[in-house]
């Protein structure tokens, strides 16, 4: 893992979340307020524009300092959470580990921190019902050796989670005013992250 993987990864993330621009603004409309879009667009962008200032900086350094941009740049409640993400991943960076395990700890301790900042679990309709089950099975694949394999494997347990998110009602953020209004809509934190996820995971599956 170095800058120029993450950097890939945030760019590919980015055509991703442009390519699902409407369906993700749709969702938000329908059980938010509509800027869900609009704040991850603006997430991605600030990151991608720290490019030149953070190439060859270690993996630690480049979370902290793109988490730090996200906290200051990006509204929503979903900008301090994936904020939260960031800068719960970069305090784990371990360069010892092989980058299959070190990844799995940092995404577990970004999402542990996530949970704490926003109050909320699984099976709440937000996009902890995406990340929660990567995080758990990204720990538990991590002694497999096959990449490919993991990747697959993660791609699946995202678009599980998101669809999950469908049929259930919110009980935090906007979502949570609507009650049983808020069934028959994916939650559009869980789309934007299984979209996000499911970018990397290609990667690794198309390398
Ligand atoms: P806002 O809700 O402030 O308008 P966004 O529209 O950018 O912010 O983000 C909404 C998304 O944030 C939701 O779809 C949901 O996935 C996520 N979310 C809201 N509250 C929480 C929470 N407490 N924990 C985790 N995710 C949350
Ligand atoms: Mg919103």
């Amino acid at each position: 893992m170095d800058s120029e993987l993450i950097f890939y990864s945030l760019n590919q993330i980015k055509t991703s979340i442009d390519q699902n621009k409407e369906e993700i603004e749709k969702l938000d409309q329908a059980i938010g307020d509509g800027d869900h879009i609009f704040n991850i667009q603006r997430g991605l962008k600030a990151t991608l524009d720290l490019k030149n200032e953070l190439t060859g900086k270690n993996p630690d350094e480049i979370f902290k300092k793109i988490g730090t941009k996200i906290m200051t740049t990006v509204g929503g409640s979903s900008g301090a959470l994936l904020a939260t993400l960031l800068l719960g991943m970069a305090k784990k960076y371990d360069d010892k580990l092989s980058d299959t395990k070190n990844i799995a700890y940092m995404f577990s301790e970004g999402v542990e921190a996530m949970k704490k900042r926003g109050k909320a679990d699984i099976g709440e309709k937000t996009m902890l019902d995406v990340l929660i089950p990567v995080s758990e099975d990204l720990i538990k694949l991590s002694n497999e050796n096959d990449s490919v394999f993991i990747a697959k494997k993660i791609k699946q347990t995202a678009e599980k989670g998101m669809l999950y998110t469908k049929n259930i009602v919110a009980t935090k953020g906007r979502a949570s005013f609507l009650g049983d209004r808020a069934k028959g809509h994916i939650d559009p934190g869980a789309r934007s992250s299984q979209l996000a996820i499911e970018a990397i995971c290609n990667i690794i599956i198309n390398a």
